[in-house]
């Protein structure tokens, strides 16, 4: 889909804004501090290496675009202003989950394809939300009518009504989607970024090659380096 100029500025702009929230600064998967990429169809902000693992997993699944190297659509920044690290991993994980140390590769990998190829917590969590049937009908006979909302609310309690409706409430405070687009829509351009021009023209060339090719040039790569790792 072609963007005109004066879209894409605008929505670069907007995206980049979004990076910058405290949610958004650190890495959607692996928790590491700077974020330079995204998924478009998730709507997480994510580190150079998850952001590798997403593309494995297939645009159908996840869409990994640059903040600042690719255009963005209106519609996939709508989807980023209602997505952002909170609410995807509010959403695909179940609470509790352990996340694999990032300095092991095949663990992360293996991480992020349970976590939204299998969406395997969000299952394990939906099958512990049926067992709050009664308490989301109090919550429904007191007004919270949104049965889904009330059971997100009650799993995080772990099915304590009353710390539920304190959720419940706050969250019907949050700012409309108009408005948090108005908070971050006059957000200054960043700077140039070589190091991630450098990986986007990987990118674009890895486009062109076959799935040998690319498995061999993913085997030859050194995936994390240990000076820039705060886990290890
Ligand atoms: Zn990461």
């Amino acid at each position: 889909m072609k963007i005109d100029r004066k879209t894409a500025e605008k929505n670069e702009k907007i995206v980049l804004e979004l990076s910058r929230k405290e949610e958004n600064s650190y890495c959607c998967d692996c928790g590491q501090k700077g974020v330079r990429w995204a998924s478009a169809t998730i709507g997480c902000f994510l580190c150079i290496n998850c952001a590798g693992m997403h593309r494995r997993l297939g645009t159908h699944i996840s869409k990994i675009k640059s903040l600042t190297l690719d255009s963005w659509t209106d519609k996939e920044i709508e989807g980023m202003v209602r997505g952002g690290n909170r609410s995807v991993n509010g959403c695909y994980l179940a609470g509790g989950e352990e996340r694999p140390c990032p300095k092991e590769p095949k663990d992360m990998e293996r991480y992020i394809k349970e976590k939204y190829e299998m969406k395997l917590f969000q299952k394990r969590k939906e099958a512990r939300g049926e067992q709050y049937g009664s308490e989301v009908s109090v919550l429904g006979e007191m007004g919270f009518s949104d049965s889904d909302r009330a059971r997100r609310a009650l799993l995080r309690t772990e099915g304590n009504v009353e710390e539920a409706i304190s959720i419940l409430v706050e969250d019907t405070k949050e700012a409309p989607l108009e408005s948090k687009l108005a908070d971050v829509f006059d957000g200054g351009a960043d700077e140039e970024h070589t190091e991630e021009r450098d990986v986007w023209e990987e990118v674009q060339t890895e486009d062109q090659e076959g799935p040998a090719e690319r498995r061999e040039r993913f085997e030859g790569e050194t995936l994390f380096d240990d000076e820039e790792n705060p886990w290890m």
